[in-house]
């Protein structure tokens, strides 16, 4: 490329993730000589070299000089490593292998002080990290060099001004313009790119201050400013600014612009991918800032600028800080006490303590911030000292810290304008568990702040990512989502069922999507979705029974619980877990809930198991604002649940319920009417799928039962299963066989089957398994009822309820028609689920 001198330069930064080893070094080089010149390089110290010198001087100054040595050793050979990988003219090797002796000689000396001094100054700490940036700089020149790249290494401390304050310093801009063009324009002119190590600059007195943790990014921006830079480059490990931490968000997504105060106020909470000053050297000069991927040198990444934003995404990412602590000034007299925010803040200032989130104050008795834990000590001492006068007098309080906090900021410049952003946070973090213990201030129109438990910050941010589909493009928005997430616990014929039926339903809000399966070995689980077809492969695997863990993509997990604390991890949308399995799931289902899913139940065991468990959960639901929709517990998908919500709702009391509510008995009954023997009828029932593997599990009437509990509990029945009245049609004698001998001796049971219908029919009476709930007692039995009684035309199958309530008292409401099979069973549950998405999107 035909180099343009005296043009405006490029500025590249290399951070210290990408210049990891000799291979970084390379790679920066090739990305470098395909960039437009002129060009001008800023080098980060290689990754992890800085947080290794400040710990091994640490330990230096408390007495350990050995730690130093260990560490000088380990990164002298990682840089002589890279240097031998990456210098393939002898010349280069032989002055960088000089360097790297030298500054890891010079740090066994500074050992052997520093563990005598017992001191460590931020002077001397900036003297020892600064060979990290000044060594990763010259091993980047002699790269370039390498490679016939005219390059110049030169020193930070010659162009980067500041005012001294060692650990932190602030750039001299004014100063450091003169420098910088003094220096580097010249270079730039003969076509040399200038290759300066990042993060450093030159205290007044000359020596060497640091620019604070990331600087390097700050040091790009400085030498971009003065020399009027076209665009500066930020080469990252990362392909861009993402809408989160990738750590804490791994479905994060690149956002394809940014405005400059959205990057400044997330660098300023906490995303680390930028330095929170940045920005300032910038200020009022339209030179555009790209993040880009050091792996993925092609792609666009972040463009940082004035530019408009792009409408319609009002949030754009969010960020987090931890190791923050709450202070609280606080006191009733304080409202007589003038200036006390100007003070405490004017105290901490003088400290040099800059807080990071101010939170509304209820009343003006108490102001609350939050400042960096290690902070925080100082802070109280010089408030307790600045307000000595006023807590001697009790007009105030006192200082009280509250440590183990996190400071989590949701930013977007279009919030300010689009209502209801607020409430969605909140509501998300309510669904969440997580406990917002401050807001902040409204200061800043693009920002909404909180500050919560450093453990719940993850979670949190998790949440918010997912509420506002973050992940996707076109995310950041408060209209209705696209989709809502749906997680099946138990993947038998119902699930599989389900999986046929979801792509075809026609949904009239959000479209409905399984992200996961799960069963008894493990789970199979894609944050994008299932795809139909991945279903139904699994749907035949699981057919052919083999487990979800051993499918492609199958995770196995020691059971449910993991595998739906593995799935809550990620932010999924509006997620929704349904229970298809008859397991004790209570576990599992709370889980659940503390994740912030909704429930849908075909599991009738977690409403009929102990009743302070249900009420529990219940209690749990409600605390979140989740549902538990449980239409196909009772009657498969005929409208039971719902029919006793809507009489409810609508002002009326129901006195009763009663119902033939097994599929089983039902036809097995019928059959009896008819006159065929019960051997017969059983069989018949068996081949055609209507029973349990062990058909007694029918006969026992336990299931009945539970269906029976749920509807009484309804009603304010609060008794336990056990209190419920069962009568059980497995005849005594039949109790202590073997599956196969029950079934092998069925004609044993023919006669007496015969003579209860005989004596019935001479009665104009038809046997019928029936349950009656009201709110003090609940049983299930086998009845004969009136050949005129609704229960009499039952056929086959079919279930029925009856409803007798203060309206409908001496003409029952009655809900009628199949009320078993899987297919019924899944169209209820789907009722449930789209029920719930509808719900889901009127909220917003
Ligand atoms: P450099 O190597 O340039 O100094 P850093 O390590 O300082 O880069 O910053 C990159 C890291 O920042 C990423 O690896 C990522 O873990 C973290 N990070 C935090 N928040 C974000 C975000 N919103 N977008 C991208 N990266 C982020
Ligand atoms: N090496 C320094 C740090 O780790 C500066 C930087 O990487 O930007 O903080
Ligand atoms: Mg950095």
């Amino acid at each position: 490329m035909p180099e343009r001198r005296s043009a405006r330069p490029h500025v590249h930064k290399f951070g210290g993730a990408s210049l990891a080893d000799g291979a970084g070094l390379a790679r920066a080089a090739a990305i470098l000589s395909r960039q437009p010149a002129p060009r001008v390089v800023v080098a980060s110290a290689m990754a992890g070299v800085t947080d290794a010198l400040l710990a091994g001087a640490r330990e230096a100054a408390a007495g350990n000089p050995d730690a130093l040595r260990r560490v000088a050793q380990t990164l002298r050979q990682r840089h002589l490593d890279a240097a031998a990988h990456a210098l393939r003219r002898a010349a280069e090797r032989r002055t960088a292998v000089a360097a790297i002796e030298q500054a890891f000689a010079e740090l066994d000396t500074l050992a052997h002080a520093l563990s005598i001094l017992r001191e460590l100054t931020p002077r001397s700490s900036d003297h020892i990290v600064a060979r990290g940036e000044r060594l990763s700089a010259r091993l980047v020149a002699a790269t370039l060099a390498c490679v016939s790249v005219p390059v110049e290494f030169v020193d930070a401390t010659e162009v980067v001004r500041t005012n001294g304050a060692f650990g932190n310093a602030v750039p001299d801009l004014a100063a450091t313009d003169r420098a910088v063009r003094a220096r580097l324009a010249p270079l730039l002119a003969r076509g040399v790119t200038p290759v300066v190590p990042g993060f450093l600059g030159r205290a007044p007195d000359g020596a060497t201050a640091t620019l604070g943790r990331g600087g390097s990014d700050l040091t790009a921006t400085i030498l971009a400013r003065a020399l009027r830079a076209v665009e500066v480059t930020l080469w990252k490990d990362v392909p861009g600014f993402l809408t989160a931490d990738p750590r804490i968000v791994p479905e994060a997504r690149v956002l394809p612009r940014l405005d400059r105060r959205e990057a400044a106020e997330l660098a300023y909470y906490g995303a680390k991918v930028l330095h929170p000053r940045a920005l300032i050297p910038l200020a009022g000069r339209a030179v555009p800032i790209r993040l880009r991927a050091f792996n993925d040198p092609e792609a666009p990444g972040t463009e940082v600028s004035q530019r408009r934003p792009l409408p319609g995404y009002p949030v754009q990412a969010i960020s987090s800080v931890t190791r923050q602590t709450m202070i609280t000034v606080a006191g009733n007299g304080m409202l007589g006490v003038p200036g006390v925010a100007a003070r405490t803040f004017g105290a901490l200032h003088q400290e040099g303590i800059s807080v990071s989130l101010i939170s509304q104050a209820s009343s003006e008795h108490s102001i609350c911030f939050t400042v960096p834990e290690e902070t925080a000590d100082r802070a109280r001492a010089a408030l307790e000292s600045a307000f000595g006068e006023e807590i001697r007098r009790g007009e105030i309080d006192g200082v009280e810290t509250l440590p183990g906090l996190a400071t989590i900021a949701v930013v977007g410049l279009g919030m300010s304008g689009t209502p209801g952003i607020s409430a969605q946070i909140f509501t998300a973090l309510a669904r969440g568990g997580v406990n917002v213990v401050a807001i902040a201030q409204g200061s800043s129109e693009l920002n909404v702040s909180f500050v919560v438990d450093a453990e719940q910050a993850a979670a949190a941010v998790r949440r918010i990512h997912g509420t506002f589909q973050l992940d996707r493009i076109g995310g950041g928005g408060v209209e209705a989502p696209a989709t809502t997430d749906v997680v099946l616990l138990g993947f038998g014929q119902i699930g599989r069922e389900l999986t046929r039926m979801l792509p075809r339903a026609r949904s009239r809000s959000a479209e409905l999507r399984i992200v996961a399966v799960i069963d008894r070995a493990g789970h199979v689980f894609d944050p994008k979705g299932l795809s139909p077809r991945r279903l139904t492969a699994l749907a035949a695997a699981k057919a052919a029974g083999r487990d979800l863990a051993r499918a492609p993509g199958g995770q196995a997990t020691p059971g449910a619980l993991h595998s739906l604390s593995d799935i809550a991890r990620h932010a999924l949308t509006r997620p929704i877990l349904v229970d298809l399995t008859a397991d004790d799931t209570t576990l599992t289902l709370r889980r659940a809930l503390e994740s912030g899913m909704h429930l849908v139940l075909a599991n009738k065991r977690p409403l009929a198991g102990p009743r302070a468990a249900m009420l529990a959960l219940q209690t749990l639901a409600d605390s979140r604002g989740l549902r538990i929709l449980h239409e196909t517990t009772v009657g498969a998908g005929l409208p039971v649940i719902d029919t006793y919500y809507k009489l409810v709702e609508s002002g009326d009391r129901v006195l009763s319920i009663e119902g033939c509510t097994s599929g089983t008995l039902g036809f097995v009954l019928s059959e009896i009417g008819r006159g065929r023997l019960f051997s017969e009828a059983l069989t018949r029932a068996m081949s055609h799928g209507y029973t349990e593997p062990d058909p007694r599990d029918d006969l026992s009437g336990l299931d009945v039962a539970r269906k029976a509990l749920i509807l009484g509990r309804l009603l304010g029945f609060p008794g336990e299963l056990s209190d419920v009245a069962i009568e059980s049609l497995v005849p005594p004698a039949a109790r202590r066989l073997t599956r196969e001998e029950f079934i092998g001796q069925l004609t044993r049971f023919d006669a007496d089957w015969q003579r209860r219908a005989a004596v019935a029919r001479a009665a104009g009476q038809v046997l019928r398994y029936v349950s009656r709930a009201t709110a003090r007692r609940v049983e299930v039995g086998i009845s004969a009822v009136p050949a005129s009684s609704p229960f009499a035309a039952l056929e086959g199958t079919d279930n029925q309820l009856i409803f007798v309530t203060r309206r409908y008292k001496n003409n029952p409401l009655i809900v009628t028609g199949p009320g078993a099979g899987p297919a019924v069973t899944a169209a209820g549950v789907l009722n449930d689920l789209q029920r719930l998405a509808s719900l889901e999107s009127r909220e917003i």
